[in-house]
C-alpha cells in the first residue's frame, strides 16, 4: 500500500509547531494552562514514589521513629500540596479551554471574514473548509488535536526526566562481591544489554501501535469520503427545509442507500472494519503484548539486584515504579510523535486554507463622513471577468451617480446587474478600468470604511434566528424607536403590531422555541428595514420585491421615495414596471450598458433594448 498521506516526520512536526504557535497567538492562556497542568501531573508522582520508598526503606531498615514520623509528615504535606496544585491548575485549564471547539471554529470564521471575497465566493475554498470540518468532526484531526498532542508530548518528556532521575542509581548501585554469580549484574556490558533490551521493547510497542494508527492516514481518502457521505446523507432526514421534498419523493430511500451501505468506509464490511480484522488490528494487539514483556524484564532485573543485596526493599518499589514510568514516558513520546505525524497531513490542509493570501489591494484612506452625504460614484471604463472565467461579465461600463439619485439597473437574467453591484461594493475588483468615489479610486480607501457607505439587500439575503430588533439593528444594543420606524417604512408595521413580544420576538424556532416563522415577503421587508437602519448613504436593492405579493410590492413602490429619503438608491430588477419611477434607468445587456435615460426617453426609442423588454413584459401589467 502506498503511504501517500503520511508526511515525513520533520515536516509534520514543523506543521504541528506552526499550529501550536497560531493557537498560542490567539489563545495564549489556553496553551499555557494545558502544558502547565501536564508538567505538574508528570513530575509530582515522583515525589510520592520517592517518599514511599524512603518510608519502606526506614520500616525495613533502621526503624528510627523520629525519622519515620518526619517522612510520613512530609508525605502527607506533599500529597496535600500536590493535590491542591493539581486542582488549581485543572481549574485554570478548564476555564481557558471552555468552548475550545467553538474557539477553533472562530479562527476559521475570522479567516473567511478577512479573505478576499473572490476566495469566499470560490467553491474550492468551501471544499477545503468543509473537508477540514469533516476531519475535525469525524476524527478530531486538525487544529483540535494539536494541543492534545503537545500535552502528551510534555507529559512524556517530564515523566521521562523525573523517572530517569530516580532510576540512575538502579544501574549504578553495585551487587556486593560476596554475591557470587550475581556479580554479573555489575558488569557494564550486562547493564548495557539490559538497557538495550528495555529500550528496544519500549520502542517496539508504540511503533507497532503507530503502525496500526497509520492506516487512518494511509486511507485518508476513504476516511474523508466516508465522513463526507455521512455528513451529508446522515442528516438529510432531519433537515426541516427538505422535509416536504423528502416525503413527496421518498428521497429517504436514496439517503438510506448511503447510510445503510455495509461496504462504505465505517460500516461492517467497509475498509476500516477489514483493516481492523487484518493488519491494523494485528499491529495494535502486538503493541499491547510487547508492553507486558517490558514489565517482566524490569521486575526480573530489579528483584535480582535486590536479592543479591545491591539495595533494600524501599528501593525496589522506587525502581519498579519509576522504570515503569520511564517506559510509559518513552512509549507515550513515540506514540505522540506518530500521532503528530498522522495529524500533519490534516494540518497541511488547515494551512492551505489559513494561508489563502489577500490579493486585493488594501487602501488606508478613510471615507469622509459627510453630513451632506455628497458622495459621487463613477464607473470609468470598467470591464470584469470572474476569476477563472474566459468571458467578460461586464464590458466597458461607464456610469456615474450622485447623492440622492434613484438609479434603476435593468436587464435580462445574466446581463451583469448583480456583478455590477458586486464591483460597486468592492466584493471584486475590476479586471480593467476603475471605480471612483469622489474622484479617488475605491481601492485606496480602507475596505471596511468603504463598506460602511453601502446598505445592500441581496437577492439571497439571510436573517438570523435572533430577535426581530437584533436582526434589524445587527446588534443587541440599539435604538428601538429607529428600528420600529425602519420596519414600518419597509411595510412590516402591521405584522409588528401583532407580534406578542414586538421587537423582542425571536425569528424562526432554531434558537428559541417561541420564535415565529416569517414568509419570504416578510423576511424581505425585515431585510429592507435592516438596510434602512444602517443608514448608509447608498442603498442598493437587488430584486427587492421578488418575494413580495403584488400588494406589498405596490406599497413598497409607492413609498419608495419616503423609504430612500436622502439616500442614493440603486434598484436592480428584471421587472421593468418596478423601475419606472427612478430618475435614471441603466439598461444592461450582455455585460454592457446599452441604454441610459428616464423611462419615457427609453420606452420611446423603438429600436432600443428597453422598448423590447418593456413590451415583452407589458402583458403582465397593462391590464391593471
Ligand atoms: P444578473 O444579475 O443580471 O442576472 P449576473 O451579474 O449574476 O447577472 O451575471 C452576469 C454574468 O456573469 C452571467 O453570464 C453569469 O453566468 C456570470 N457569473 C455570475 N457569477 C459568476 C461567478 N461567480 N463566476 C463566473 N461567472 C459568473
Amino acid at each position: 500500500m502506498k503511504n501517500k498521506d503520511q508526511l515525513p516526520v520533520k515536516k509534520a512536526l514543523k506543521l504541528n509547531m506552526r499550529a501550536l504557535k497560531a493557537i498560542y497567538r490567539r489563545y495564549p492562556q489556553m496553551v499555557l494552562s494545558c502544558l502547565a497542568l501536564q508538567i505538574w501531573r508528570a513530575v509530582t508522582p515522583y515525589v510520592e514514589i520517592y517518599l514511599s520508598a524512603l518510608i519502606i526503606g526506614e520500616i525495613t531498615g533502621d526503624k528510627d521513629p523520629r525519622r519515620l514520623k518526619f517522612l510520613i509528615l512530609a508525605a502527607l504535606v506533599s500529597t496535600a500540596v500536590i493535590g491542591l496544585g493539581s486542582a488549581l491548575l485543572a481549574k485554570w485549564r478548564d476555564t481557558q479551554n471552555s468552548g475550545r471547539w467553538h474557539k477553533f471554529n472562530w479562527l476559521y470564521s475570522q479567516k473567511v471574514l478577512d479573505m478576499d471575497f473572490a476566495d469566499v465566493d470560490d467553491t474550492k475554498t468551501h471544499e477545503v473548509l468543509s473537508t477540514i470540518m469533516q476531519n475535525q468532526n469525524g476524527g478530531g484531526w486538525g487544529l483540535t488535536r494539536v494541543i492534545g498532542c503537545y500535552e502528551k508530548l510534555f507529559s512524556s518528556v517530564f515523566t521521562l526526566l523525573g523517572g530517569i532521575a530516580l532510576t540512575v542509581t538502579l544501574f549504578t548501585s553495585k551487587v556486593p562481591e560476596s554475591a557470587g554469580a550475581y556479580t554479573i549484574l555489575n558488569h557494564p556490558l550486562f547493564v548495557l544489554l539490559v538497557i538495550a533490551v528495555m529500550l528496544a521493547v519500549t520502542y517496539a510497542a508504540p511503533s507497532l501501535s503507530n503502525k496500526s494508527k497509520s492506516y487512518w492516514s494511509r486511507n485518508a481518502d476513504q476516511n474523508r469520503l466516508g465522513n463526507r457521505l455521512f455528513g451529508y446523507f446522515g442528516f438529510l432526514g432531519s433537515n426541516r427545509e427538505l422535509a416536504e421534498d423528502i416525503r413527496m419523493y421518498r428521497q429517504d430511500i436514496i439517503c438510506d442507500r448511503h447510510n445503510g451501505d455495509k461496504e462504505s468506509a465505517f460500516y461492517s464490511k467497509g475498509i476500516f472494519a477489514k483493516l481492523s480484522i487484518g493488519p491494523k488490528g494485528l499491529y495494535s494487539a502486538a503493541a499491547s503484548g510487547v508492553s507486558v514483556i517490558f514489565t517482566g524484564i524490569v521486575y526480573l532485573f530489579v528483584c535480582l539486584k535486590a536479592l543479591a543485596g545491591a539495595f533494600g526493599l524501599g528501593s525496589v518499589t522506587q525502581y519498579v515504579a519509576s522504570v515503569t514510568k520511564v517506559a510509559n514516558g518513552v512509549s507515550s513520546f513515540i506514540s505522540t510523535i506518530g500521532d503528530m505525524r498522522a495529524n500533519g497531513s490534516f494540518l497541511s490542509l488547515v494551512f492551505e486554507f489559513l494561508d489563502i493570501p489577500n490579493n486585493m489591494y488594501q487602501g488606508s484612506l478613510t471615507v469622509e463622513k459627510r453630513q451632506d452625504r455628497n458622495y459621487e460614484v463613477e464607473f470609468r471604463n470598467v470591464s470584469f471577468k470572474y476569476p477563472g472565467s474566459e468571458s467578460y461579465s461586464l464590458r466597458n461600463v461607464n456610469i456615474k451617480f450622485k447623492v440622492g439619485e434613484r438609479l434603476a439597473v435593468v436587464g435580462m437574467n445574466g446581463s451583469g446587474k448583480t456583478t455590477f453591484i458586486k464591483l460597486l461594493c468592492r466584493l471584486y475588483d475590476p479586471t480593467e478600468g476603475e471605480i471612483l468615489l469622489n474622484g479617488i479610486n475605491i481601492k485606496k480607501y480602507n475596505y471596511w470604511d468603504y463598506m460602511m457607505i453601502f446598505s445592500v439587500v441581496f437577492q439571497d439575503f439571510k436573517l438570523f434566528a435572533l430577535k426581530l430588533g437584533e436582526n434589524v439593528a445587527s446588534g443587541s444594543e440599539y435604538d428601538r424607536a429607529l428600528a420600529v420606524g425602519c420596519l414600518e417604512k419597509a411595510g412590516f408595521g402591521e405584522r409588528l403590531a401583532e407580534m406578542p413580544d414586538g421587537l423582542d420576538t425571536y425569528l424562526y424556532t432554531s434558537y428559541n422555541k417561541d420564535g415565529i416563522n416569517v414568509s419570504g415577503g416578510e423576511a424581505q421587508q425585515i431585510a429592507i428595514a435592516r438596510s434602512l437602519y444602517k443608514n448608509a448613504p447608498f442603498i442598493i436593492l437587488d430584486e427587492p420585491t421578488a418575494a413580495l405579493d403584488p400588494i406589498a410590492e405596490a406599497e413598497i413602490y409607492s413609498k419608495f421615495d419616503e423609504i430612500a429619503g436622502d439616500k442614493t438608491a440603486i434598484y436592480i430588477s428584471h421587472r421593468l414596471s418596478s423601475c419606472k419611477f427612478c430618475d435614471e434607468i441603466a439598461v444592461f445587456h450582455e455585460g454592457a450598458v446599452v441604454q441610459q435615460g428616464t423611462h419615457e426617453e427609453l420606452v420611446s426609442d423603438k429600436n432600443g433594448k428597453y422598448h423590447e423588454l418593456w413590451h415583452a413584459q407589458a402583458q403582465y401589467y397593462t391590464k391593471e
